[in-house]
């Protein structure tokens, strides 16, 4: 079947918020209105079409990353079939905890809408999304949603985008109205007035400007035109020259500055009281990009490494990205994947370059908000799932077998939080066990580990709510229930210094002998740059078969740790001599003694440990500032910020993870129950001598 709509009119964008600024609510409108959902479904109500996790509905966060499939013809060319776009919907969460599917989700999406809350303005996540995005330099609208709620402003907000986020932010909507008479919106381009009529503001009607919001809206729309003529010399000199510019050129120009990312155009509405939903999606169609507005696609080849580009065109070799693994309720297992270039056909084999496995494709998938729609291809620019395929993971690339390439992976931090469980009855051990392995396929943030010592399981995520909802998981999918244990901080371990070592494992008496010897260097690396293993033996010192054997044994004493048991991290080992005996020598013998070595060296290059340090925002009454302050530096927190929000202030600081088990609890009775705080994951640090010792005496317990 030929492509039903040409690259230009398709969109991959997501809808990315802080949790509670209205996400679902306005993915259910959007699905409303784009004529795939029927019925309006309210949140609290939990029969959300995007939320298809049972749990998701019960706590109200969407956790999956799904494409989801709609159309929309813009509002302004209404009934004109011919400019119908297809809109692939990225699913992207609100919680903090799961981080890395919005990181998966911009690697993938070519546009985002940025919902902000009207009342609280850009919250502590919102700017690390943002962060995200500028990462993958995602063009944005945003979105300041609920604006009929009360203390909701618009100018607020807006100046808290510019503040804190981007002073490219420019308003191309002002609301009529606030709180309980926010009433429609005013589009500052085409200068007309919009109200939303009917049950679910399906009837929108145009109107004239109001009288008494007549100079503001000319005052703005003189700074708008003003700001996109900027980005143009033609329409710079039509625009000095006196000249009005058409309509038509200035969203062309404003469409380029935004893909550029030079301009972020911000709209307006409330999700919940159905009011500028259509508008947001007209915003989409007008100044999102298509696939085909973007710059290639850059991968390397497997065979030469040598970098090479491909194009969102349907007839160049297929490049796809895997971007999600997940469990399906009906079919098994569904791949996610999005197409840079070529067509991915039902039937044909591909390669996983990433893995360098042969794949068949069966079954191809796309999803829509109330059905799954079976289709034989998927073109260029365009989103789909494959069912059943076995062993492709998240960041793979799929390629024509003829044309491989490698796509840039997707990139997740390390989980900073750990617990042991163990199931409830001994029945359950292997159920466990493979219900953990499924989930941990699915989740690139999710490990799971045993410890060699007591045989116990230990899994590790990226907060306390993320690591409860994989336990909540494996009872409800799985039947599988556990004893969960105390949190436990992620310790890593590092060197400070460089240093060199020798190990030797020689044993020579009676029989086979053994024959291991190895000069390894380490040298430490910046934070978060992992591990790095340099082979620069020279003349054959030790013969190259060996060579994996060594590196095996650096890699297993890293993961042993040394000073208190915890992963050594950020650092670089180099292999620059040793020996070797033509008989005893064996593989067994030089991991045995490169793990001597770099014992010794990492000891010699003193050792230190690490630990994650959150980024906190607390919120409180101006009463509970000095109490609230106070607790946060004997938590050994570091206060970067201290601001006001209207009769609130706000703390911004860092604080050590373990320090904060508990927090809410210490703050709610801090605060007679009125301080809120947020939490993220902001990168490791040294912990003072002091604080090690007591870390590493625990461990000998
Ligand atoms: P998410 O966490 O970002 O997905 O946010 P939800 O869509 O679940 O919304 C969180 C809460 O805010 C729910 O109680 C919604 O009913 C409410 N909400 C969402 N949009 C609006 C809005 O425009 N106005 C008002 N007043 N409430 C809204």
């Amino acid at each position: 079947m030929p492509r039903q709509y040409p690259i230009e009119k398709v969109r991959d964008f997501g809808i990315i918020a802080h949790i509670d600024a209205g996400k679902t609510t306005t993915s259910e409108r959007v699905l409303f209105y784009t004529g795939v959902s029927h019925k309006i479904g309210e949140v609290h109500e939990g029969d959300t079409v995007m939320d298809w996790m049972e749990q998701e509905r019960e706590r109200g966060i969407t956790i999956t990353s799904a494409a989801t499939t709609c159309f929309w013809v813009p509002t302004y060319d209404k009934g004109n079939k011919g400019n119908e776009h297809r809109f692939n919907i990225i699913d992207t969460p609100g919680h903090i905890d799961f981080t890395v599917e919005v990181k998966r989700s911009m690697r993938v999406l070519d546009g985002a809408v940025v919902v902000f809350d009207g009342v609280a303005g850009v919250e502590p996540q919102s700017e690390t999304n943002w962060h995200y995005a500028d990462e993958y330099n995602v063009p944005r609208l945003c979105f300041i949603n609920k604006l009929d709620r009360i203390g909701a402003s618009f100018e607020r907000s807006y100046q808290s985008i510019l503040e804190r986020l981007t002073p490219n932010a420019v308003p191309l909507q002002i609301p009529i109205g606030l709180e309980d008479k926010f009433e429609g919106i005013i589009d500052l381009l085409r200068m007309k007035a919009y109200h939303f009529e009917g049950e679910k503001g399906e009837k929108m009607t145009e109107g004239d400007v109001p009288e008494n919001l007549k100079a503001e809206a000319e005052k703005l729309r003189h700074d708008l035109l003003e700001k996109i003529v900027e980005k143009d010399d033609a329409l710079m000199a039509e625009y000095l020259d006196g000249k009005e510019p058409a309509l038509a050129d200035l969203k062309r120009v404003l469409r380029k500055a935004t893909i550029g990312n030079e301009l972020v155009p911000v709209i307006c509405g409330s999700a919940l009281k159905n009011k500028g939903v259509q508008l947001m999606l007209d915003a989409v169609v007008d100044y999102l990009p298509s696939p085909a507005d973007l710059p290639p696609t850059k991968g390397t080849n497997p065979s030469t490494h040598a970098e090479e580009e491909r194009h969102p065109k349907d007839d160049e070799p297929l490049a796809a990205l895997a971007f999600k693994v997940a469990a399906d309720p009906f079919v098994g297992s569904l791949t996610y994947f999005r197409v840079y270039s070529g067509t991915l056909s039902r039937g044909s084999y591909i390669l996983n370059s990433t893995k360098n496995n042969q794949e068949r494709i069966g079954r191809i998938v796309r999803m829509h908000a109330n059905h799954r729609e079976e289709v034989e291809e998927i073109y260029a620019g365009d989103l789909g799932a494959i069912v059943g395929l076995k062993n492709t993971t998240t960041g793979d690339t799929l390629t024509d077998p003829e044309h491989p390439i490698i796509l840039e992976s997707i990139t997740f931090p390390e989980p900073v939080i750990d617990v042991r469980i163990e199931p409830k009855t001994k029945a359950d051990q292997e159920k466990m066990g493979i219900a953990l392995h499924r989930l941990a396929e699915e989740d690139p943030t999710f490990r799971v580990s045993g410890d060699p010592e007591t045989g116990e399981t230990i899994i590790a995520g990226m907060g306390e709510l993320h690591l409860e909802i994989i336990v909540d998981r494996m009872k409800r999918e799985f039947g599988v229930e556990a004893n969960v244990g105390r949190p436990q901080v992620a310790y890593k371990e590092t060197v400070k210094g460089s240093a060199e070592a020798e190990g030797k494992y020689i044993r020579q008496s009676g029989g086979r002998g053994q024959y291991g010897h190895v000069w390894l260097k380490v040298e430490p690396m910046e934070r978060g740059a992992g591990f790095e293993f340099i082979d620069s033996i020279k003349g054959g010192a030790i013969p190259q078969e060996f060579i994996p054997a060594v590196e095996k044994g650096v890699r297993e004493a890293l993961g042993r740790g040394i000073l208190a048991g915890y992963p050594l991290v950020d650092l670089k080992v180099t292999l620059f001599d040793g020996s070797f005996h033509d008989v005893d020598s064996s593989e067994f013998a030089f991991k045995v003694a490169a793990s001597m070595a770099l014992q010794e060296a990492c000891t010699k290059a003193k050792l230190v440990i690490l630990e994650p340090v959150m980024k906190i925002q607390t919120i409180v009454p101006p009463d509970f500032l000095g109490d609230v302050t106070g607790d946060i530096s004997s938590k050994r927190g570091r206060i970067k910020a201290m601001g006001e929000r209207g009769t609130v202030r706000v703390i911004d600081s860092d604080v050590p993870l373990a320090e904060m088990f508990g927090y809410s609890t210490a703050l709610r009775s801090m605060t007679q129950g009125r301080g809120s705080f947020n939490m993220e994951f902001s990168h490791y640090e040294e912990v003072p001598a002091n604080v090690a010792q007591t870390i590493i005496e625990g461990r000998k317990k």
